[in-house]
């Protein structure tokens, strides 16, 4: 007879210790200078393999286990920071889910950056555009004590939600990040260039960063840098790396 053992949860992949990070550099379109990497979670599973957050995130979000995940990967994304030493980047951008924006999440926050010893304007946490103006306003408080210390936050997918434009002009954000079925599309269909122009316009009105996510052809991030855009994320330039691909490709 066969049993059939239950699936392992997130919870119980962030005590024993399966979680893995990638790093995928963020680059400066002017000089190709590698301003800061976004820690990407990978979960080294005991029966699968490495599998990749559109596997595990939803169940990860039913379960209720998603504060736990980014609290791990607070830690993680600070401590492989400071590590780097002069060879680091200058930020680390780290994904905060909606679940945990509903959380008092601040001290998640300032834990992390304390244990590895790191001064807020090194850390920018991107927001989730899965998270709804609720979430968003009830976090924004929050938010606003962490970007008065130092800490930067984008909205990340940009141009996706619904509610982006009205928290845009809430919050003391550091900048978007232009989601990549925009930039995948610009080439070709003129409305998604459209999109990406008045997307960065806006932003640099508002007196925002603007980095494309995505980026997969020289012809786009040509594209790119005509319309002004400054920061560019995606497999042209970069994949997601490992720590120490990370650190031989910056030394
Ligand atoms: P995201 O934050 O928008 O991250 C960018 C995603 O695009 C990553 O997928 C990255 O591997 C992928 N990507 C980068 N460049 C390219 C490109 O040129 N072409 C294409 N097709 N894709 C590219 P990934 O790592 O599978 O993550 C998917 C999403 O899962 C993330 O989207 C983010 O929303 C979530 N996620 C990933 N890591 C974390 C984490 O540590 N915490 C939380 N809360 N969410 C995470
Ligand atoms: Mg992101
Ligand atoms: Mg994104």
């Amino acid at each position: 007879m066969t049993t059939c053992l239950p699936e392992p949860t997130l919870a119980e992949a962030v005590a024993h210790d399966e979680l893995r990070l990638l790093y995928q550099p963020i680059v400066r379109i002017a000089d190709r200078a590698v301003v800061a990497a976004e820690a990407l979670v990978r979960w080294q599973h005991p029966d699968r393999g490495l599998i990749t957050p559109a596997e595990f995130l939803p169940a990860g979000h039913e379960a209720g286990h998603m504060p736990l995940l980014d609290q791990w990967v607070l830690q993680r994304a600070c401590g492989d920071l400071a590590s780097l030493g002069r060879l680091a980047p200058a930020h680390v951008n780290v994904n905060l889910s909606a679940p945990t924006l509903a959380t008092d999440f601040c001290h998640l926050v300032t834990s992390a950056l304390h244990h590895a010893g790191l001064p807020p304007e090194r850390l920018r946490l991107e927001l989730s555009e899965g998270a709804d103006l609720t979430t968003l306003t009830h976090a924004a408080p929050r938010l606003e004590s962490l970007i008065a210390r130092g800490v930067g936050v984008a909205l990340d997918d940009m141009g996706t939600g619904s509610t982006d434009l009205r928290y845009l002009s809430r919050l003391a954000l550091h900048g978007i990040k232009i989601d990549r079925e925009f930039v995948g599309g610009m080439l070709h269909n003129p409305r998604d260039h459209a999109i990406v122009h008045l997307l960065t316009d806006l932003a640099h009105t508002l007196r925002l960063h603007v980095t494309a996510e995505g980026v997969e052809t020289a012809e786009q991030l040509a594209a790119l840098e005509r319309i002004g855009v400054a920061y560019a994320q995606g497999y042209h330039l970069a994949r997601p790396l490992t720590l120490a691909e990370l650190a031989s490709s910056l030394a």
